[in-house]
C-alpha cells in the first residue's frame, strides 16, 4: 500500500497478473453475459488476455506507452466484436496519454483512464446511462482524479471502488448499446458484464500493487 509508483518492469507484471486473473474470471463474466447478452463475454476476455499473456512474455519494452499499446492491439486482435473493440481502444487510448513514460504513478493512473475513457467514448458512441463498461469507467476516471498525491495503491483502490459502484448502479439501467439492447427492459436488475470486467481489471491492478 506504501509504494508510490511502479517500475517499467513491475507495470508489465501488474498486466501479466490482470491478464491471468481475468483469464481465471471466464465463467463468472460468461454467466453475466448469458443473463443480459449473448453468454460470449467470457469467452472473448479469456481469449484475449490470453494473446496479452503471450505478447507481453515475448517482448522488451521501454515505455508505458508501449505496454499499453501492445495490450490493446492484442485485445482488438484475438477478440473481435464489440468488446475487442472497446477493451483493446481503452488500452490504446490510455497509451496515448503515457508516451515515454517509465514509472506508473497515480498522476499516470489518472492520466490513463481520463484518455482511455475518452477513446472509449469516440470508438463506442456510448454515453454514461448507456449500461456499458463506460458506467464503471467514467466513475473511476473522476474519482482518480482526486488522487494525484496519493501512494499508488492508495488510489488504486478509490478508483476500484468507484469503479464497483458504478458497475453497481449498471443494474437499474436499461441496456441501449451492443446485444444486450435487444432484451429492453429485462436487462433491469442485472449489472453489464463489461462493467464487471473494467472493475475486475482495476481490482487485480489493485492487488497487485498491494501485493509489491
Ligand atoms: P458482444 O456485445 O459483441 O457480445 P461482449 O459480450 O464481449 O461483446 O461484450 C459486451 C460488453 O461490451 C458490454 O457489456 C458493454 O459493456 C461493452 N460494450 C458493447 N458495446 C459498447 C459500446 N458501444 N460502448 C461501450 N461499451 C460497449
Ligand atoms: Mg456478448
Amino acid at each position: 500500500m506504501k509504494k508510490m509508483e511502479l517500475s517499467l518492469q513491475e507495470t508489465k507484471e501488474m498486466f501479466m497478473y490482470v491478464a491471468e486473473q481475468m483469464i481465471a474470471s471466464k465463467e463468472l463474466l460468461t454467466e453475466a453475459d448469458m443473463v443480459i447478452g449473448d453468454g460470449d463475454h467470457g469467452i472473448g476476455m479469456a481469449k484475449g488476455f490470453t494473446a496479452v499473456r503471450e505478447k507481453l512474455n515475448g517482448d522488451e519494452f521501454t515505455s508505458l506507452d508501449e505496454i499499453c499499446k501492445t495490450v490493446g492491439f492484442a485485445l482488438m486482435m484475438s477478440i473481435g466484436g464489440a468488446s475487442g473493440a472497446i477493451f483493446g481502444t481503452l488500452y490504446q487510448g490510455a497509451a496515448k496519454s503515457l508516451t515515454g513514460q517509465t514509472t506508473f504513478t497515480a498522476t499516470a493512473l489518472s492520466t490513463m483512464l481520463e484518455s482511455g475513457l475518452d477513446a472509449v467514448k469516440v470508438r463506442g458512441k456510448s454515453k454514461p446511462g448507456d449500461k456499458t463498461m463506460v458506467d464503471a469507467l467514467e466513475p473511476a476516471a473522476t474519482a482518480s482524479k482526486a488522487c494525484l498525491s496519493l501512494h499508488l495503491g492508495e488510489a488504486l483502490s478509490v478508483a476500484t471502488e468507484a469503479a464497483r459502484l458504478g458497475m453497481e448502479k449498471t443494474k437499474e439501467m436499461v441496456a441501449t448499446m451492443g446485444r444486450a439492447k435487444s432484451l429492453g427492459e429485462r436487462s433491469l436488475g442485472h449489472p453489464d458484464p463489461g462493467a464487471i470486467s473494467t472493475h475486475l481489471i482495476l481490482n487485480f491492478m489493485t492487488e497487485y500493487v498491494k501485493g509489491v
